[in-house]
């Protein structure tokens, strides 16, 4: 495999000449487009969508290669058990989301999630939300039934429109993504920047609206024992916002995923810049820090695993029941041929009633290839269950009971679960069934608010926090 271009490919890019397809091993930006693709999407109007893609290829990077790698040096640490991944966000954002209060929000059950894991597990936390760019979602039918209508399926704010009456896929959305995009990272830069992270304001962000009071208790404690740390350390004078020592204190790094499914937005925002290390160019995708390959378009000599081998950025995939070992180690070696430590977080997802049937055949066949990669055990998307009044729910034991087995049979497989990624919002929806909340069935209808998949409400996100930070207690 060769990661090389040319000026030639440069030039392919900018006039939108077609792949050369007897060049089977080449990667380029586009050579995804010599291959079939699933969930690809249609444009009736291919002259708008060259416009759009046009435009988006001259658009400045929402993120950098410094970033990028900073994100690969710290989930290196991750892979080697020196540090823990939080992943988490909505299930599908949409663009109305990009805006104070839910940004907030979500930044917010992020942050607390990650302190109650510092401070339980005492190790280092790796964030990212799944958040600024999470717009495409794949579907498993083209069409679904509304109001008795079957319509086409509902596919992301970048491809369609939710409103039954605006199906139809319209490049202009993908322009819409890139700026809501833009504008979502701007907030996250800012507020991260000025303090939103700053343990010594922890106290100004209490749990006011949590109803259980064990919750509540416990996060007080952290927050009064972490209080006086930091006092203690003023006092020694080991605490100053301008001590790159203490710095840590004072803010976090936020980074940003999305899952790389509509590669015409993909691979407008791939280019080649410099390695920071090395001056080198090399092709990064500057739209997000870290990308996934969801469970539907992981296939070995398909499009979605095609692009994916070519960008320097750290990558996720999905691993559902119906991976096999050997193309598992397969797909390791074609996305990871240099076998980098952390470049891979297999985000499995096999649901609570599987994953001792798959989960060990895994670790073993990563074993025996000779990677070294993250795991992540994401325990919402093989729990997925229809209520009782007919609407996608996700029951909290069934997320606790995946996630517990998943931290014994690595354990029993002499690996680790690295990290956790979760499908949550800040918000007080009533999505998922469970929790010290006691959500039950017939709650969901109070405010049942996602346009896809269930999320855990603010104060099951720190409920899960909690549990992992127990499992992992010193
Ligand atoms: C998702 O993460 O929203 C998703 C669709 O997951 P998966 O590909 O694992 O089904
Ligand atoms: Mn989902």
């Amino acid at each position: 495999m060769s990661n090389s271009h040319t000026d030639s490919h440069v030039k392919e890019i900018d006039g939108n000449v077609s792949v050369n397809r007897n060049e089977d091993k080449e990667w380029t930006p586009q050579s995804w487009r010599s291959k079939p693709i699933r969930q690809g999407v249609v444009y009736e109007d291919q002259e708008h969508l060259q416009q759009v893609l046009n435009k988006l290829q001259h658009l400045p990077p929402m993120v950098t290669p410094s970033e990028i790698y900073k994100l690969r040096s710290q989930l290196r640490e991750v892979a080697l058990n020196k540090a823990f991944l939080l992943q988490g966000g909505d299930c599908a954002e949409l663009f109305e989301y990009c805006s104070q209060d839910p940004i907030e929000s979500k930044l917010k059950v992020l942050l607390q999630m990650s302190l109650v894991l510092v401070w339980g597990a005492r190790i280092p936390v790796v964030r990212i939300a799944r958040m600024a760019g999470q717009y495409a979602k794949p579907r498993s039918s083209s069409t679904e039934k509304v109001e008795g209508r079957e319509i086409p399926s509902f596919r992301g704010d970048n491809i369609n429109g939710y409103d039954p009456s605006d199906r139809k896929p319209d490049p202009e959305r993908l322009l819409r993504a890139y700026f809501h995009s833009a504008a979502t990272l701007n907030y996250v830069r800012s507020i991260i920047g000025s303090g939103f992270a700053d343990l010594h304001r922890l106290s100004d962000c209490s749990l006011r609206h949590v109803r259980s009071d064990r919750t509540r208790q416990e996060y007080q404690t952290i927050i009064d024992r972490l209080a006086d740390s930091l006092d203690f350390m003023r006092v020694i004078g080991a605490d100053s916002p301008f001590s790159p020592i203490s710095s840590s204190l004072y803010s976090v790094d936020m980074f940003i995923s999305h899952e790389g499914l509509l590669l015409d937005y993909e691979q407008c925002l791939t280019r080649l810049l410099s390695d920071p290390e090395t001056g080198e160019k090399k092709w990064y995708n500057i739209g997000t820090h870290f990308l996934w390959i969801g469970d539907r378009t992981r296939q070995l000599n398909e499009a979605h695993v095609e692009y994916f081998r070519g960008i320097q950025n750290p990558i996720g995939i999905k691993v559902g029941p119906s991976m096999e070992s050997n193309e598992l180690q397969k797909l390791l070696d074609i996305i990871n041929p240099n076998k980098e430590i952390g470049k891979i977080t297999l985000i499995t997802r096999y649901g609570a009633d599987q994953v001792e049937k798959y989960l060990p055949a895994h670790i073993q066949a990563v074993k025996a290839s000779g990677h070294i990669v993250i795991w992540a055990c994401d325990p919402m998307h093989g729990n997925t269950k229809q209520s009782s009044s007919g609407v996608k729910t996700r029951y909290f034991n069934s997320i606790i009971e995946e996630l517990s087995k998943v931290i014994r049979i690595h354990k029993d497989n002499n690996s680790q679960m690295n990290g956790v990624h979760f499908e949550l919002t800040g918000e007080a929806v009533t999505e998922c069934i469970g929790g010290s909340m006691q959500l039950a069935d017939a709650d969901l209808a109070l405010n049942y608010k996602t346009f896809c998949d269930p999320r855990l409400n603010y104060e099951q996100s720190l409920d899960v926090a909690f549990l992992i930070a127990k499992y992992y207690e010193k």
